[in-house]
């Protein structure tokens, strides 16, 4: 199909100093989980953008020198000539698609605890940064830099440069943002210094200016250099000659970078998931960048609609459309628009389960596309399936997130498909959460796989359908998938930090009588001991229709694991806005129907809460009852000719909804192979490696 011509302008060329981008589709630097030691999974995994239609395909942070070492946090490095081996691996993957690849020097500075390499941080005037989640605390604080440090990661960076462009990158980076070292020496909190480095914002950036003139010299005439810049604190703080810092730092530094890549300050803000901000975010404060250069910027906003993203060209806003969810979400994005396949947009949902992953120090996962980070370890495409073998019946048994992907992936390989819920509506645990306050656009995980689904002749579908056994055997099918997902219980939770007893009475609710329509009574308190985001959203949804709520919950924080998740600031801020109280630390011990009592977690001193209900938002269990019916009934399979049973997703083992998306990704890809097939383990590349040319690294 033909492209609308209102998108012609996302496919025209950019000139990035130098080098010329082939369309306004810009992957910029995101964390990924891939350090230097899964060489080949990184390369595979952006070459999947590349082949989609990506421009430019940046690599994450990589660090320039010991000094800047975010260990136990995956972080690419670009030290020696190894390292150059290993992004080569990238360079090469993305040339074959005609895109440019960008590589994201970096120093940390005072935010990273240099915990591998044991290095004091450097910093501008000695101010940490005292972060109060324990995952990124440290007890070493940084030093402060004298002019000879200021040399020393010059030439780090420099050094970095030259590596960069014998690894085959079009475009360097100078990183400035994100509490990282040239911010520091940007913000005067971090910056004290009273030498030519400190004081007014000329002297402030002076640090990022040399380092983008050491880079430039590095890099040589046929490499563009990008500055990559936080913007919100400074957009905030009035100039001398211009409105704001910020417009101040770009009039300063534009003669000297060939690209602003702009964003905002920290991960909450910049990279926010959809629950509380929509698509396009940063524009406020960002949109003064091109008034103010002549050079192109590119900005991020989780863009997903070619309108929105043609209205930021045509506008003046942006010249490149970044993207680092809607690249994982969908790395074929752009050549959808481009072939008129719009509604085949995988639309990232603004969950964040990615940026997770990478706080979890793993490999980048994502809940709409399950086969990111596979791409080369199990060599899954994200728009391709290799047909099967023969074209067997499948009958799927749920619904839910991991039905639909079962369903659409195996009838992408030709079988022949039934899928059958009990419910009147598609999504499963969706149908419900899509209407809790701030997670519509969740709904896109039904979404694409329905479109796609009802396109297709090979799959039969039928709403309120429950299954059982007899309807089963009688279907026959080939294979059976069972995604009738999970239930919430009543169980509450024990100072061991374990599941432990129930709680029962009439006034005793779990999220599944939510959903069904069933409300508290009077003041209620939600007991959350899952930590996700259910508790929290469940809370908002209860304050929402005018109930009394108190939250509780054994966890320092609200909702503690949205940490993972960039939302854990936003949900308390929600929380409060709803005047909801929050307890932390307490376990639900007892409650009579008119009061609840709660035991700290760890002294175990008790106090009383009035209340009339309580919704316990805990632990879920798989809803195996059909599993367990069908293992009764072994023989009456066999005759039907039933030749596999697969259990995935909630049914297997609540989760995200992204474990479900790819535990029915995984049962397709394996369907009736017998069981888990292992994925190739990469390796980092060592100048031992049989045919490392020593030449290559020149450095
Ligand atoms: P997952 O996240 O694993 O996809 P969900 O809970 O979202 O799990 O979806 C499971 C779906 O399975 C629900 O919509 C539920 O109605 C459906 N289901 C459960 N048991 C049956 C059954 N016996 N027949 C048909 N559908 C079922
Ligand atoms: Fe988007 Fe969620 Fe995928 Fe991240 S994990 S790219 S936020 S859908």
């Amino acid at each position: 199909m033909a492209r609308d011509s209102r998108y012609d302008v996302l496919f025209e060329p950019v000139r990035i100093g130098p080098v010329t981008a082939p369309n306004r589709f810009y992957q910029v630097p995101h964390a990924s989980g891939m350090t230097n030691a899964l060489p080949r999974v990184r390369a595979a995994f952006r070459e999947a953008k590349a082949e989609g239609g990506w421009g430019v395909i940046c690599t994450g942070a990589c660090s320039i020198d010991p000094s800047s070492d975010d260990a136990p946090l995956p972080m690419a490095t670009m030290w020696d000539r190894n390292d150059i081996r290993a992004h080569a691996l990238m360079t090469e993957a993305v040339h074959r698609h005609g895109a440019l690849a960008g590589v994201e020097l970096w120093h940390g500075g005072a935010s990273v605890m240099n915990r591998a390499s044991r290095l004091p941080p450097l910093s501008p005037s000695g101010i940490p940064w005292m972060a109060t989640h324990v995952g990124f605390m440290g007890n070493l604080r940084p030093r402060s830099m004298d002019k000879a440090d200021i040399r020393d990661v010059l030439r780090w960076q420099a050094d970095g440069a030259r590596k960069a462009r014998t690894a085959g990158f079009d475009i360097v980076y100078v990183y400035a943002g994100m509490g990282y070292l040239g911010y520091e020496f940007l913000l005067p909190e971090y910056n004290h210094r009273t030498d030519e480095y400190g004081g007014s914002i000329e002297n402030r950036v002076r640090f990022v200016r040399e380092m983008l003139e050491v880079t430039r010299d590095a890099v040589g005439k046929d490499c563009g250099v990008a500055l990559r810049v936080s913007l919100e604190e400074l957009h905030g703080r009035p100039g001398t000659h211009q409105p704001s810092e910020a417009h101040e730092l770009v009039a300063l530094l534009s003669d000297h970078a060939d690209l602003f890549d702009v964003k905002m300050d920290s991960s909450p803000t910049d990279c926010s998931a959809s629950r509380f901000t929509g698509e396009g975010s940063h524009e406020p404060v960002i949109d003064f960048v091109k008034k103010m250069t002549d050079k192109p910027v590119v900005g991020v906003g989780r863009f997903t609609s070619p309108d929105t993203m043609v209205s930021q060209i045509r506008r003046g806003v942006l010249d490149f459309i970044g993207g680092a969810r809607p690249s994982i979400a969908d790395p074929f994005l752009p050549n959808k628009i481009r072939d008129g396949r719009i509604e085949e947009i995988r639309e990232c949902i603004g969950c964040n389960i990615c940026i997770s992953s990478w706080h979890d120090g793993v490999p980048v996962r994502c809940t709409q596309n399950p086969t990111a980070g596979e791409e080369w370890r199990r060599g899954w495409h994200p728009e391709r399936v290799a047909p099967a073998r023969k074209r067997e019946k499948v009958l799927i048994v749920g619904g839910g997130p991991a039905g639909l992907e079962c369903a659409l992936t195996t009838a992408r390989q030709g079988h022949e498909v039934t899928l059958a819920e009990a419910g009147s509506a598609w999504g499963g645990r969706l149908a419900f959460e899509r209407t809790l306050p701030g997670l519509a656009a969740w709904n896109r995980v039904v979404d694409y796989r329905l479109g796609r689904l009802n396109e297709m002749t090979n799959v039969s579908m039928y709403l309120e359908s429950t299954l059982g056994v007899d309807e089963i055997i009688d279907l026959a099918p080939d294979h059976l998938v069972l995604a009738t997902g999970a239930r919430w219980t009543r169980m509450l939770y024990s100072s061991m930090e374990i599941p432990v007893g129930t709680l029962d009475g009439p006034e005793v609710y779990t999220p599944d009588d939510i959903a069904a329509g069933r409300l508290p009574q009077g003041p209620t308190l939600v007991f959350d001991f899952d930590n996700y985001y259910h508790g929290g959203v469940l809370t908002e949804h209860l304050a929402a229709q005018g109930i009394d709520v108190t939250y509780v919950t054994p966890a320092g924080q609200a909702s503690a694991w949205t940490i993972m998740t960039n939302e854990l600031p936003l949900v308390h801020q929600a929380l409060s806005r709803r005047k909801v109280p929050v307890r932390t630390l307490q376990i639900l011990k007892e409650f009579d129907g008119e009061t609840a009592t709660l035991a700290h977690l760890f002294t175990g001193e008790q106090t009383k809460l009035a209340c009339r209900s309580v919704l316990i938002v805990g632990l879920r269990a798989p809803r195996g009852q059909l599993k367990d019916a069908l293992d009764t009934r072994l023989a009456d399979l066999e005759t039907a000719g039933i030749g596999s049973v697969t259990v995935i997703g909630d049914a297997l083992a609540p989760g995200a909804i992204a474990h479900a998306v790819h535990s029915g990704h995984l049962a397709a890809r394996e369907l009736g192979q017998g069981g888990r097939k292992p994925y190739l383990r990469d390796t980092p590349i060592t100048d031992r490696e049989p045919g490392f040319a020593p030449a290559e690294a020149a450095e």
